[in-house]
């Protein structure tokens, strides 16, 4: 049994949704299908909340209206058979009668993810009754009925194993399985997220439970490129990558994969495929425990960084100095990615922010604090570049204008990350493009 996973543009337009139906069925492996909500749409939902959140009733009721039509249309092109219209009226009602309700009662964080999980919702209902309507055998399954995450917002793999195993055992005879990526329950059984672009961290963590035998993650570019293509306008698919290599890149930046999605199918040994719904025979990107080639294969960057530097002269020769510093972050629950240290002081990089007044606090005892915010971590990422040859001169010979505000070299055998100031990183990642790709 595969995952294919679907993204908003894949299913952004009516004819794009046909398409994924036609994809679903070409090949004969049972499958789930993990689908994203219509692009735009999360988006949308979350502007209807930050309007009710700031008590804007009839602003969020006229941005509710404005999503309502753009679904009317949709799923009028969509649809063909006066019955697959009757129901599309239905669902399409039932969800945005919601939604209205929703405005007219006091605003919760727990009413947020509630109007955030819509997208999906929506997406796999109306993916359904497409499906039905062209006579495709399948069972939609609801993913609050297995998808939960506990009081750290961790994905609780163990649970979900079981309970998604019972639903496919009691459905035996299907090949064909649709369910919502993104939303989740939460420890206290309320609707919730996986954050922003989760559906790829859903349909990971379905094939790691499932032990799928692969984990496609469909999108609107041909696998992951060696550069951001939003960013630099030449950049190249790269064939095959190693977990390792896939996960620094989703964590540092490369927006085609949730941060968190590598793990479970690295853990779970399930390889994944970056595919194109557009131009669906292309090679795409292989990840699995092989990279494949040395060498320098990809940069990518993560802006909305801070830097916390601790100056002590107590540092000095003192053992258990940093130990100290970062129980201060494992408190705070704040994951630190970057470290450089001198005999006076150790610079480390955050990418969460919410509780740094507390960290701050707790590490005043230690030394003098400096804080600076908007950096940007650009990584270069790569099979053993660590033993590339010229891989720091043709860094730095390329970067002579760009002011580095720290480097770690050797933490890995697959990363080399750099801090500069946020608004030199467009800059950065085109200089990169050149200097370590010759593509301009
Ligand atoms: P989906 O809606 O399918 O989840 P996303 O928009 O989340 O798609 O991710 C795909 C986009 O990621 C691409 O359109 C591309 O602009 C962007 N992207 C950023 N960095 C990379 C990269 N290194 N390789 C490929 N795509 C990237
Ligand atoms: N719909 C969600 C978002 O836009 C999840 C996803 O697309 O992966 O963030
Ligand atoms: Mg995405």
């Amino acid at each position: 049994m595969k995952v294919m996973k679907f993204g908003g543009t894949s299913v952004g337009k009516p004819e794009r949704m046909q398409q994924v139906a036609k994809l679903i069925v070409q090949d004969e492996e049972s499958k789930i299908v993990v689908l994203s909500a219509l692009s735009g749409t999360t988006n949308a939902l979350v502007e209807i909340s930050n309007a009710l959140s700031q008590g804007d009733k009839s602003g969020a009721r006229q941005q509710i209206q404005a999503l309502q039509d753009h679904y009317k249309i949709f799923y009028n092109q969509l649809l063909v058979a006066p019955p697959a219209l009757e129901k599309a009226t239905a669902c399409i009602n039932e969800h945005f009668e919601f939604l209205n309700i929703i405005v007219k009662i006091s605003f919760s964080e727990a009413l947020n993810k509630d109007i955030l999980a819509q997208g999906e919702l929506l997406s796999t209902k109306l993916f359904s009754i497409y499906l039905e309507e062209i006579g495709v055998d399948h069972l939609l399954i609801p993913a609050l009925d297995f998808m939960t995450i506990d009081n750290y917002d961790e994905p609780q793999i163990g649970s979900i194993k079981v309970k998604l195993t019972q639903i496919l055992q009691r459905n035996k005879g299907k090949k064909i399985f649709v369910t919502q990526g993104y939303i989740s329950r939460n420890a206290k059984g309320e609707v919730d997220n996986l954050k922003r672009g989760g559906s790829d961290y859903s349909a990971s963590l379905i094939a790691a439970a499932i032990q799928a035998s692969v984990c496609e993650i469909w999108t609107d570019i041909d696998g992951m490129h060696n550069n951001d293509p939003r960013v630099v306008t030449k950049t190249v698919a790269i064939e095959q990558l190693s977990f390792d290599e896939a996960a620094e890149l989703a964590y540092f930046g490369a927006k085609i994969l949730h941060p968190a999605s590598i793990w479970p199918a690295q853990f779970y040994k399930v390889p994944v495929k970056l595919l194109n719904t557009m131009q669906p025979t292309s090679k795409g990107t292989l990840i699995t425990e092989l990279a494949g080639s040395s060498g320098v294969k990809a940069v990518a960057a993560k802006d909305g960084i801070t830097v916390i530097q601790i100056k002590s002269s107590r540092m000095l020769l003192a053992y258990g100095f940093l130990r100290k510093v970062f129980e201060v972050f494992e408190k705070y629950r704040t994951s630190i990615d970057m470290v450089t240290t001198s005999e006076v002081a150790v610079s480390v990089t955050i990418d969460n922010d919410v509780q740094l007044k507390e960290i701050i606090k707790e590490l005043e005892p230690f030394g003098t604090i400096e804080i600076e915010r908007n950096q940007a971590i650009v990584s270069i990422v790569g099979n053993e570049i660590n033993e590339t040859k010229n891989v720091l001169q043709h860094l730095f010979n390329s970067l002579t204008d760009i002011p580095v505000r720290m480097v770690n070299y050797g933490g890995s055998h697959h990363n080399i990350s750099i801090l500069i100031p946020k608004e030199y990183k467009t800059k950065t990642l085109q200089l990169l493009n050149k200097g370590l790709f010759g593509l301009e």
